[in-house]
């Protein structure tokens, strides 16, 4: 009877470890999938935040080439007003 109780009690406890292990195991599934998940999110962010920045970067050249400037030497009497990607080449031919 005593004995009988005892491999009662053992079955028990090793059925709490195998649940315990299931537990444990479907934690670390679960955690993993999260880390491929997260990792995965923020490889998407990354790739949007440089394609934005980009972008950004891409306008803001744009505007600056079709931003109208005054010649520098306006002072000595030059009296164009052109694109700022324009300029380079004004200054070189005159
Ligand atoms: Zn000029």
């Amino acid at each position: 009877m005593e004995r009988r109780r005892r491999v009662m009690a053992l079955a028990e406890l090793q059925r709490e470890e195998d649940q315990e292990r299931t537990l444990r195991q479907e934690w670390a599934r679960a955690a993993i999938l999260e880390e491929q998940q997260s990792q995965t999110r923020q490889q998407f962010l990354d790739a949007m935040a440089n394609s934005m920045w980009f972008n950004a970067q891409f306008v803001q050249q744009q505007t600056m080439d079709h931003y109208d400037v005054v010649c520098p030497f306006h002072h000595a009497g030059c009296d164009v007003v052109c694109a700022r990607r324009d300029l380079d080449m004004h200054l070189k031919v005159n």
